[in-house]
């Protein structure tokens, strides 16, 4: 006999809670434009290094197919564990404080799965990655929202934590360089947050996927290098953003040896492993990957010149980030919200930006927009965007000292550079 059709919807109240990705609508657009600029995903233009490929293929044919070691195969955590030390000066066994995970997105869920109880308040600094406050809400935990502003650069202080800490706090997740802003964070500020921790007994979470894509020399401080950090840190990396490998699921999760077993009971019920053939092919990233990074990382270092020059020229301040590979421009000026501009950018000029709101509130006034694309799709890009500009009515438009400048004082559109229109100054 058939069933009477359910009623019930089968979702359950916390998936029902959890907004869709805001950068999910901007895909689907752009999927149905062949003259797209895309500046919206977060993944490098560049094909995985082609000796990495061959070594995953070379694992094949050796017959390499079955599950490894829920850890992640010895050798790569041998590999992780002396590229971390070298490198970073953070120090794990490879045995049994780290887990080889199916990239930094399963290690933060591992990470905040493993330590997070129902009720429990996770500290989050925004404009932010968009899977961590989720992440923490499927987990039962509570996302603190803690606001950054781009008067400073969307810097992160000890002080603006500790105002968020109360007596349910239990984790700070840090994640820097950031996305979507592109900013760093000094050590000095780094040491101040890890004392911040140690005070208030915390957990820290950090991401520190951008770690290798810096530049202007800047050095990237390790979390879990910094006096005081290492037992209460668990530190997450990956292949994805460094060594153009995103399609391989490929990342990891260093903790103290307790918080990885904690971590692993998620992981090995959850995800058995992960993928064999990209762990092959991250053994070879490590090995002899270093070439190919630094000139992955040369190309980006010109392209953020081109972009960051580019915007301030056509009107839209833009602050010169000193790592991953986004800018996140102030678009204030047009007098859109971030939504609204990006919108309006696709569907006149099929250019594709995220808006800085998706990221948190204090991402409102900007666009991301990831450089890792050609010169010539930034040029391009560019000139899309001035014309844009050039074409939007009048709006009360900031200055560089932050005064309101009426529509009515400025010239006529139509006789006016973008640049001139929006009045904008550069930093
Ligand atoms: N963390 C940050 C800050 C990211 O920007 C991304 C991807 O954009 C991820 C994690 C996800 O990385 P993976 O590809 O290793 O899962």
């Amino acid at each position: 006999m058939i069933q009477p059709v359910s009623n019930r919807n089968f979702v359950s109240a916390r998936v029902a809670a959890i907004p869709p990705s805001g950068i999910r609508k901007f895909f689907d657009v752009a999927a149905t434009m062949p003259d797209i600029i895309s500046l919206g995903v977060g993944e490098p233009d560049f094909v995985t290094p082609e000796h990495i490929r061959e070594e995953a293929k070379a694992s094949l044919d050796r017959g390499k197919t079955g599950y490894t070691s829920n850890r992640g195969l010895a050798e790569l955590r041998i590999l992780i564990a002396s590229d971390l030390s070298t490198r970073f000066g953070a120090t794990y066994h490879s045995e049994d404080e780290i887990i080889v995970t199916t990239g930094v997105s399963e290690a933060f869920d591992l990470a905040i799965r493993a330590t997070v109880d129902i009720g429990d308040e996770v500290i989050i600094p925004e404009p932010s990655y968009v899977c961590y406050a989720p992440c923490v809400s499927l987990a039962g935990g509570v996302p603190v929202h803690v606001p950054t502003h781009d008067t400073d650069g969307f810097a992160i202080s000890a002080s603006a934590i500790e105002a968020a800490i109360t007596p349910r706090t239990k984790v700070i997740v840090l994640g820097y360089p950031n996305n979507p802003t592109g900013g760093a964070v000094s050590r000095a500020d780094l040491q101040a947050i890890v004392r911040l921790a140690v005070q208030h007994d915390l957990l820290l979470v950090s991401d520190e996927i951008y770690a290798r894509l810096v530049y202007d020399g800047w050095t990237h401080t390790c979390v879990a290098s910094l006096p005081g950090a290492w037992d209460r840190t668990i530190l997450l990396n990956g292949f994805s953003k460094a060594y153009a490998m995103t399609g391989w699921r490929l990342g990891y999760a260093c903790a103290p040896h307790h918080l990885v077993e904690a971590m692993m009971k998620v992981h090995q019920y959850g995800m058995l492993s992960a993928p064999t053939m990209a762990q092959y092919a991250g053994i070879e990233a490590l090995r002899n990957g270093e070439p190919d990074v630094q000139a992955m990382l040369a190309e980006y270092a010109r392209r953020r010149t081109l972009i960051v020059d580019g915007l301030n020229r056509i009107g839209l301040r833009c602050a010169r980030p000193q790592g991953a590979f986004y800018v996140f421009p102030d678009i204030t000026g047009t007098g859109l919200t971030s939504d609204q501009f990006a919108t309006r950018l696709l569907h006149d000029e099929h250019v594709a930006a995220i808006p800085g709101s998706v990221f948190g509130p204090s991402g409102e006034g900007h666009v991301r927009m990831c450089y890792a694309t050609s010169t010539a799709h930034l040029e391009e890009a560019i000139d899309r965007m001035a014309r844009f500009l050039g074409r939007l009515p009048l709006a009360p438009v900031a200055t560089g000292d932050g005064l309101g400048v009426e529509a009515a004082s400025l010239p006529s559109p139509t006789t006016r550079t973008p640049t001139e229109k929006l009045g904008r100054v550069t930093k």
